[in-house]
């Protein structure tokens, strides 16, 4: 049976009222991604770091997922085979709309992270620098998000879908950070038939076989419903 991988970004959570990257006066615009999301802004200010994500948590823990999570819900509720969701976004709207099997690359706002010493523990809502470890005391908290520079997480299963994949769906990201803009290409390479959901072309639209263009709470659910309309024979 089919199986099918599909690699979202912020602008699948964009009618849910987080703001993409790109937004006009959204939480990104108000500051240089240099300061909120490197480590070297973080080791700079981690006051102002903290502040920004503890504005980013409140905003996500308020956000309720819209119709393009939903349908990606019921698409691995509904669908035969296996459905893996590997998502850039930290905000945990899909698991809030029932998905189950999501791989996230780019970690967790719900998250927090010891620079010490590794342990990982449920993020309060408001984090602080001077928040101590739970496992080893040291006051060395952070957010347990991937900040530009550093790698994504599950490299190796994330490869391992791409190869397996029979159709690869990029949706709501802007192809241009990596390696997540190169998914698609490597997707179409190991035979995958490729299909990408965004308002406007990316920057790598041309990895892809198929391109839909529109707001995700109304192409996605319409893709969905296409998928399990041919797997059920309809
Ligand atoms: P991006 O902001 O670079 O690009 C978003 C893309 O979504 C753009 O191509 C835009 O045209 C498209 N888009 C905007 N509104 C849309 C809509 N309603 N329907 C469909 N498409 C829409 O985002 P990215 O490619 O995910 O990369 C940004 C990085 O920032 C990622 O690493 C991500 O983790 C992080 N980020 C996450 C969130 C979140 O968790 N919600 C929000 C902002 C940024």
């Amino acid at each position: 049976m089919e199986k099918i991988v599909i690699l979202t970004g912020a602008g699948i959570s964009a009618e849910s009222g987080l703001g993409t990257f790109r937004d006009e006066g959204g939480l990104w615009a108000q500051h240089a991604i240099e300061d909120v999301a490197t480590p070297e802004g973080f080791a700079r200010n981690p006051q102002l770091v903290h502040g920004f994500y503890n504005a980013r948590r409140a905003q996500a823990a308020d956000a309720t997922p819209n119709p393009a999570h939903d349908a990606l819900a019921r698409l691995e509720a509904e669908h035969k085979g296996e459905v893996l969701l590997i998502t850039q976004n930290v905000d945990g709207l899909h698991e809030k709309a029932g998905s189950r099997h999501v791989l996230h690359m780019h970690g967790e706002l719900a998250g927090a992270l010891c620079q010490a010493c590794g342990d990982r523990w449920e993020a309060p809502l408001v984090m602080s620098p001077d928040d101590p470890c739970p496992s080893c005391g040291t006051a060395a908290t952070r957010p347990d998000v991937v900040w530009f520079g550093e790698f994504p997480y599950h490299p190796d299963k994330t490869e391992e879908a791409l190869a397996e994949a029979d159709l690869f769906a990029a949706i709501g990201t802007s192809g241009q950070v990596y390696p997540a803009a190169a998914f698609g290409q490597m997707a179409r390479e190991m035979g995958a038939h490729t299909v990408e959901l965004n308002l406007e072309p990316s920057a790598a639209s041309q990895d892809f076989h198929e391109c839909r263009l529109g707001k995700a709470s109304l192409i996605v659910p319409t893709w969905v419903d296409e998928i399990l309309s041919m797997s059920s024979g309809g």
